[in-house]
């Protein structure tokens, strides 16, 4: 089958940590206080975690929104996955990334490891960010000729926050600072109003849509089959580990679409092959890579996968909808075989081709104390409701 792409990606260090928290206080206490204290290294061997996750579970592409953008272009490099690189940059009060990062970020590795990485523009959130700082993200994305990477509309919260801080709905706001576009992929959009979802149509804005983050976080059902009947071209994210906590996208393509029969008590909604285009075919089309279908030309990302087990029992032979059937609703990522990415085999018949695993697991959960001793809070802080 063709690669997987996973269209909202956050690099990750810590997971299982402060699992219990709603979105906004989650980030004050465990996401920015991380990321603040990230350093390089840290930043690499958190990367080659995370994407080494991804690649066992058939992803060949992520669209990472992260620190250290050098660290984790390397890691990319070294393991051989696909990567969508972006800032986390806010307003310089929240001390995390600034455009003049990003821009950096983009001169030193946009188009490194054969085209294979790309730097886009990334915006943290609206929370985080001025009408100032939107402008001036679009500017810099049109002079790099690059896209943008945000997050909208992931939280009521957000949203009135929005309300008060700009008198205005998020994706209100970053359609009138230009951010919105078809170079832009906007992550969640989980409380669209129905203009806003005009706004995304009319401007082509692609939307990663990441239904079990949206879940443990506790945030919401996106509107996804408003969004698919107005012709948006929507993706399927994981978000990130910390949110999540899997970065098995088998198991994001069975809640994408579990959760809006559920919720709508409508087993018709978001059948199989449907599912299966936005985890490849879409993702790959608002990245802007050449591939996300098995076809003559395209780039050769690719997964093979081991049908002979429980999961892929019965199989008609020959019935294609029966396959896309087990993929979606009884397969995960232990189905993956190898896989193949820009005509490279970077995992194959179960083992990594290019990196040591049990070293970079080794070196994950060395950086995670590294980093907690920076932030000075003991690691068994925070782990559960009192
Ligand atoms: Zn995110």
């Amino acid at each position: 089958m063709p690669g997987l792409v996973d269209f909202h990606y956050h690099t990750a260090l810590g997971k299982g940590y402060s699992d219990h928290l709603p979105l906004w206080e989650y980030l004050q206490t465990c996401w920015y206080p991380i990321i603040r204290a990230l350093d390089p290294e840290a930043a690499y061997w958190a990367a080659l975690a995370s994407y080494s996750e991804s690649i066992k579970c058939g992803v060949t592409a992520v669209n990472d929104m992260y620190r250290q953008l050098e660290s984790l272009a390397d890691a990319a490099e070294k393991i051989g996955i696909r990567a969508v690189l972006a800032n986390d940059v806010a307003t310089d009060e929240h001390e995390l990334d600034t455009l003049a990062d990003n821009e950096r970020a983009f001169k030193a590795k946009h188009g490194a490891a054969n085209g294979r990485i790309k730097v886009v523009v990334g915006i943290e959130w609206l929370p985080l960010a001025s009408e100032q700082l939107l402008r001036d993200a679009r500017a810099l994305a049109n002079q790099l000729g690059t896209g943008i990477h945000i997050h909208l509309n992931e939280s009521l919260g957000e949203v009135e926050s929005s309300k008060q801080k700009f008198g205005r709905r998020p994706t209100e706001v970053a359609y009138d600072c230009g951010v919105l576009g078809p170079d832009c992929v906007a992550a969640h959009c989980v409380w669209l109003s129905d203009t806003e979802i005009a706004l995304m149509r009319e401007t082509r804005t692609h939307i990663s849509h990441n239904p079990s983050s949206n879940a443990k976080l506790g945030n919401g059902i996106a509107r996804l089959p408003e969004m698919l009947a107005a012709g948006i071209n929507v993706g399927l994210g994981h978000d990130a580990a910390e949110c999540n906590n899997s970065r098995d996208m088998f198991e994001v393509m069975k809640f994408a679409s579990l959760i809006h029969r559920a919720a709508r008590v409508d087993a018709s909604l978001q059948q199989a092959p449907d599912v299966l285009r936005m985890a490849t075919r879409n993702g790959a089309k608002g990245l802007g890579i050449d591939a996300g279908e098995l076809s003559p030309g395209k780039k050769a990302d690719v997964v093979i996968i081991n049908t002979q087990n429980q999961m892929f029992t019965p199989l008609m032979p020959g019935n294609k909808d029966h396959v896309y059937s087990h993929l979606v609703f009884a397969a995960n990522g232990s189905c993956v075989e190898t896989v193949i990415i820009d005509g490279r085999v970077v995992y194959k018949e179960r083992e990594f081709t290019m990196i040591d695993e049990r070293e970079v697991l080794e070196q994950a959960n060395l950086a995670f104390r590294r980093v907690l001793d920076r932030m000075n809070v003991p690691a068994a802080r925070a782990v559960r409701r009192e």
